[in-house]
């Protein structure tokens, strides 16, 4: 039902904006958004100040790479706003993308955050970290590799292995130990599972709150959500009872997933799109797109704000994600050739 509610919310928008806003019109940018407008709004009143060009959103959480597809040579879409390399290249998969050339945004972005032919560029990096119980965990670094480790076993608490941001961890696994080394490694950690995989990464830090498990895999932002939720103030309270680890700080870094853009396949505004993503490929506008949702501008360098800083410092892994993307699909075989969402083996 509510999957079908936001469908049909996506639907209206859009054809609220279509009506409003001529698909071919100068002086415009039409931007498909995965991402909530809160997050990108006051990026793109920054945009439109700077550059004259009206900036208009259509937000859905679910099905805009399949319209654009759909909508084929009429889409008005000019770019699409998403999370996770899952994502960023599903579109280039889609067939709905065309490369961006420019040398802005080669100079602004590293070149481990791009596609390689330019289809999808990142704009902000989440790391996918290790909750741990202030109480229960006395030790100050950890390494995924340790996650196999039987010390753990009845104390790890984690999503699906089937959802995006799993995926790409064991992908970026794949691509450093092989695929067989991995499925040892992921049989190891799902025998160290407290319980089946279900809920989001905050529900597991609720999980370790709650007693049931000592340490959670999740992604670095949710501390921030939860450290900060006036609306439902009992996550503040998980929050504190967690502190993050950033897994092999000490060796390759952590892992990191991207937050991204890329340029439609048939924009009918593509100069301004391309303004666009040159625009938010800067380091300002990386540090504000950071900051609103607590993550990590992706060059660089470029300040990281005091609350995502007060976590402890991010070493990134230095594979790059589209070495990621193409371990995908081993890593999806995996987690259903362990078992790994039936929790772990009696
Ligand atoms: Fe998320």
């Amino acid at each position: 039902m509510r999957a079908t509610l936001s469908a049909l919310a996506g639907a209206v928008a859009l054809t609220s904006a279509s009506l409003a806003t001529p698909a071919i019109a100068d002086g415009e940018v039409n931007i498909y958004s995965y991402r909530q407008p809160f997050l990108i709004q006051p990026l793109l009143d920054a945009f439109t100040a700077e550059t004259g060009v009206k900036a208009n959103v259509v937000f859905a959480s679910k099905g805009l790479g399949e319209r654009i597809a759909a909508e084929g040579d009429n889409s008005p879409a000019d770019v699409l706003l998403t999370v996770d390399i899952g994502r960023l290249d599903g579109a280039k998969q889609l067939g709905i993308t065309q490369p961006v050339v420019s040398d802005v945004v080669n100079e602004n972005i590293p070149a481990q955050y791009r596609d390689p032919e330019g289809h999808w560029i990142g704009l902000t990096n989440r790391a996918r970290i290790i909750y741990a119980s202030r109480d229960r965990v006395e030790q100050d670094s950890i390494t995924y590799e340790e996650l196999a480790d039987p010390k753990w076993k009845g104390r790890l608490c984690t999503r699906s292995g089937q959802h995006v941001y799993t995926i790409g961890l064991i992908a970026s696994m794949v691509a450093h130990h092989g695929e067989e080394k991995t499925e040892e490694w992921l049989a190891g950690v799902r025998d160290n599972l407290a319980r089946k995989p279900a809920g989001n990464d905050r529900a597991q830090v609720k999980a370790i709150y709650a007693g049931e498990c000592d340490i959670s895999i999740g992604n670095t932002y949710y501390m921030g959500k939860m450290e900060t939720n006036d609306k439902e103030p009992e996550q503040k309270e998980w929050a504190k009872s967690v502190r993050i680890l950033f897994p092999n700080a000490a060796d390759r870094g952590t892992h990191v997933n991207l937050a991204g853009i890329v340029l439609a396949k048939n924009a009918p505004n593509k100069d301004n799109a391309v303004k666009l993503i040159e625009f938010l490929s800067s380091a300002d506008a990386q540090k504000i797109y950071a900051e609103t949702n607590f993550e990590y501008p992706v060059t660089p360098g470029v300040e990281v704000s005091e609350r995502v800083q007060s976590w402890g410092d991010l070493t990134p892994d230095s594979l790059s994600l589209d070495d990621i993307a193409k371990n995908r699909k081993t890593a999806s075989e995996l987690v259903d050739k362990v078992g790994f969402d039936n929790g772990p083996a009696s």
